[in-house]
């Protein structure tokens, strides 16, 4: 059945996805006749050999969507990004605290990512941690951040990236309020913010 993706940068896409990831796609070559079905998009969003799916939740349309994961090398992010948004995001640094633009803001909405518009927190999740940078308490769902290990500056914690194009967000940490009892500690450089009537 056709279901229609939301994708960045203005395109539409209507995808005849099933649950599993389309592998070995040569651009601009017809399906494989053998292995899984193939999906033969738009070759501009096609980088190198393979397409690759992530499940996303949508916060505008409420439901779960299968979208291409966005996968582009340093130097490509360098060329799209400012250069501060290229260093948190990309580079995995961390922005001043205090820094925020936007922490005087208290619109219902949705912080997104800066790189790929993914839905990544809600304003109503979104506490005062003292720290000086941005703070929620969960995600929009675990579908679309990511998580792994970080043993930098001498100590382990839990990065927290976007589950669709890998940009550093910052760290989750156990000392949250309830109902989580999660302290999502982000860089507010990493994320947009729309509110509830601009989604
Ligand atoms: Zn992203």
């Amino acid at each position: 059945m056709p279901s229609g993706c939301f994708l960045p940068f203005g395109l539409a896409l209507t995808i005849d996805y099933k649950s599993y990831h389309v592998n070995n796609l040569r651009r601009g070559s017809p399906a494989a006749e053998a292995g899984p079905p193939c999906y033969n998009g738009p070759t501009q969003l096609v980088r190198g050999d393979c397409v690759t799916t992530v499940r996303i939740y949508d916060a505008k349309q409420n439901r779960v969507l299968a979208v291409e994961r966005i996968e582009k090398t340093d130097a490509e992010w360098k060329k799209l990004l400012p250069p501060e948004q290229y260093e948190i995001t990309t580079r995995k640094g961390t922005e001043a605290p205090g820094s925020c633009t936007f922490d005087r803001v208290h619109e219902a909405g949705i912080f997104r990512c800066v790189r790929c518009g993914t839905d990544l927190f809600r304003s109503s999740t979104k506490f005062n941690s003292g720290t000086g940078w941005p703070s929620y308490y969960e995600p929009v769902s675990p579908l679309n951040v990511a998580q792994q290990p970080d043993t930098s500056e001498g100590r382990l914690r839990t990065e927290v990236l976007c589950a669709r194009c890998g940009a550093h967000l910052g760290h989750v940490f156990d000392d949250g309020p309830l109902p989580t009892g999660k302290r999502y500690c982000i860089d507010g450089i990493a994320l947009k913010f729309a509110a509830e009537n601009r989604l």
